[in-house]
């Protein structure tokens, strides 16, 4: 479980985040949404550590208890970026290596896997993105929406205690989009905890246990996906039939 609690981040003296108060259950999907600059990127960094709010309090199971206000030893950041996969856009693949050699690198570089076990599991997530036929072929040879693909089973090979997406198929035409979304779907089945940024509100309603509404760097909606999707809280129906 992730619990944050009176987060505040400013950027030139305006308010990001604004007293953020939530919790990212554990084997669930916590899905992310509201507004252009409400803060949905700001937040979701702020897990990774990738920004820095400047008070309130980061729990993360129980290995973990920061307060934002004290410095952050490297130890910690290191730990905790193991932890909380970003999944970032496909384009960051390492353009020099094969597919599976990308998937490979951070197993055996960082949690010090031996190759043959990094190979077989790296194999084994390829087949779960649907892209085990791709093993071999640079990043340049794939699709956009393949190369997301990839940059998932990158993030899950060094299964991280919770993946990080922020807004996966923006990049994606809607067709491509399509085989992203199926995929993270599947990995949701699998009771992966995940925190996703999105503005599809379809598959945010298909894929979520829990929603956050951001409004103004503010918590708006906090609760269950069912409750969200029939709220009667005119600003919310609002966003969400602006949305679909
Ligand atoms: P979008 O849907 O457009 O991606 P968002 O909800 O992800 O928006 P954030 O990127 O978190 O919004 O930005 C929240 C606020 O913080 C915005 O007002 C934005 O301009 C500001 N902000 C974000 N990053 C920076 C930065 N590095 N420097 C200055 N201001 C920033
Ligand atoms: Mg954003």
């Amino acid at each position: 479980m992730i619990r944050l609690t009176n987060v505040n981040k400013t950027f030139d003296k305006k308010p990001a985040l604004n007293q953020i108060s939530t919790e990212f259950p554990e084997n669930k999907v916590t899905v992310i949404v509201g507004p252009s600059g409400s803060g949905k990127s700001t937040l979701l960094r702020s897990l990774n550590l990738l920004e820095r709010p400047e008070s309130g309090q980061y729990q993360f199971n129980h290995d973990f208890d920061i307060d934002f206000s004290k410095p952050i030893s490297d130890k910690t950041i290191l730990k905790l970026r193991q932890k909380t996969g970003m999944v970032f856009q496909g384009y960051n693949l390492f353009a020099h290596l094969t597919i599976i050699k990308n998937i490979m690198e951070g197993p055996v570089k960082v949690l010090h896997q031996n190759k043959n076990e990094a190979r077989k599991n790296a194999l084994a997530l390829l087949d779960k993105v649907g892209l085990k036929d791709k093993a071999n072929v640079y990043p340049s040879n794939l699709s956009g929406g393949q190369a997301q693909r990839v940059a998932i089973a990158r993030s899950l090979a060094m299964a991280p205690e919770y993946i990080l997406l922020d807004e996966p198929t923006s990049a994606l035409d809607p067709e491509l989009e399509l085989g992203v979304l199926k995929v993270l779907l599947q990995i949701a089945k699998e009771q992966q905890s995940m925190i996703i940024v999105t503005h599809n509100m379809a598959f945010a309603q298909q894929v979520a246990d829990k929603m956050i509404f951001l409004e103004d760097g503010q918590i708006k909606f906090d609760g269950s996906a069912h409750d969200f999707f029939t709220t009667n809280n005119q600003r919310i129906a609002d966003f969400i039939s602006a949305m679909t």
